[in-house]
């Protein structure tokens, strides 16, 4: 298997059901929380979550690189205020640590929002500093910075601005960034035809290499191109098309790397999956 393609999967009930949820669907890949998404605090994991995660991601076949977490939507690295920074590095950080705890290598995470109060530039400045303080806390997980669709003032919409941050990162072997579709063409780059994805990949590209590529959220977009408005729809049925869908399954490139849905209708994430591999010629 060449492709992890997945969804972003269910840990409800404990992180150990977020493995066979993936499974269940034909999925090479998955995304989970590995705490409640919605609250700054939750109870450490035992250490019989931990070994059960690692049991079942065994089972399932799922090893470290094709599982990408996603961090709480509550953080926000680039925080204008003092408290709000405090807060947010220590809940990276203890992400982080859960991470490391069940033998994931990445984690994912938007990179902030200036909230109106700094400009661009200070918040990614905050946002670098913010990743090279918990790099500094922690071990082996590596902070995944998602290009944003660049709604209200969240930064990281412009593929200058990840390779901006991590610019100024100073473990490169820790730092890396997530590709979402519909964030990018939010954002105002194209992806309708295969000829507007060179460019737009050979625009990233030159930004910040290829190489720091950690993986993919595949979303089609309910809003037009540069819409800066950030709703997902399922792969086919938005403003995208299907085209960026077939270009990216199908591309080299993007080998080994976990590529996660995270459309609506999670319902339709086997045929979605299933439809994946056989852009990529693999089923
Ligand atoms: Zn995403
Ligand atoms: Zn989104």
């Amino acid at each position: 298997m060449k492709k992890y393609f997945g969804a972003h999967v269910s840990a409800s009930g404990g992180v150990w059901n977020a493995p066979h949820n993936a499974k269940e669907i034909g999925a090479g890949g998955f995304a989970l929380f590995t705490k409640n998404q919605r609250q700054w605090r939750s109870a450490p994991l035992t250490q019989e979550a931990i070994d059960a995660f690692r049991r079942a991601c065994e089972e399932c076949g799922y090893t470290s690189a094709m599982i990408l977490p996603h961090d709480s939507y509550l953080i926000n690295l680039g925080h204008p205020e003092r408290d709000g920074i405090e807060k947010s590095r220590e809940a990276f950080i203890d992400e982080l640590h859960r991470c490391e705890q069940l033998g994931l290598g990445l984690l994912n995470f938007h990179p902030g929002s200036h909230l109106g109060q700094i400009s661009v530039d200070k918040c990614l400045d905050r946002v670098a500093e913010s990743i090279n303080i918990a790099l500094d806390r922690t071990r082996g997980v590596t902070a995944v910075i998602e290009n944003t669709a660049g709604q209200g003032s969240n930064v990281g919409f412009e593929f200058e601005q990840i390779a901006y941050i991590i610019d100024r990162v100073e473990d490169k072997s820790r730092v890396g960034y997530c590709i979402d579709t519909c964030h990018a063409f939010a954002a105002g780059y194209d992806l309708r035809t295969a000829q507007a994805c060179d460019d737009t990949f050979s625009k990233l590209a030159d930004a910040v290499s290829l190489d720091y590529l950690r993986g993919f959220h595949l979303n089609d977009a309910m809003k037009p191109l540069g819409s800066k408005v950030d709703r997902h729809a399922p792969l086919g049925e938005g403003q995208i098309g299907i085209e960026a869908f077939r270009y990216i399954a199908s591309d080299s490139r993007f080998d080994g790397i976990p590529i996660i849905l995270e459309t609506p209708e999670p319902e339709r994430w086997p045929a979605e999956i299933a439809m994946l591999y056989e852009f990529a010629g693999e089923r």
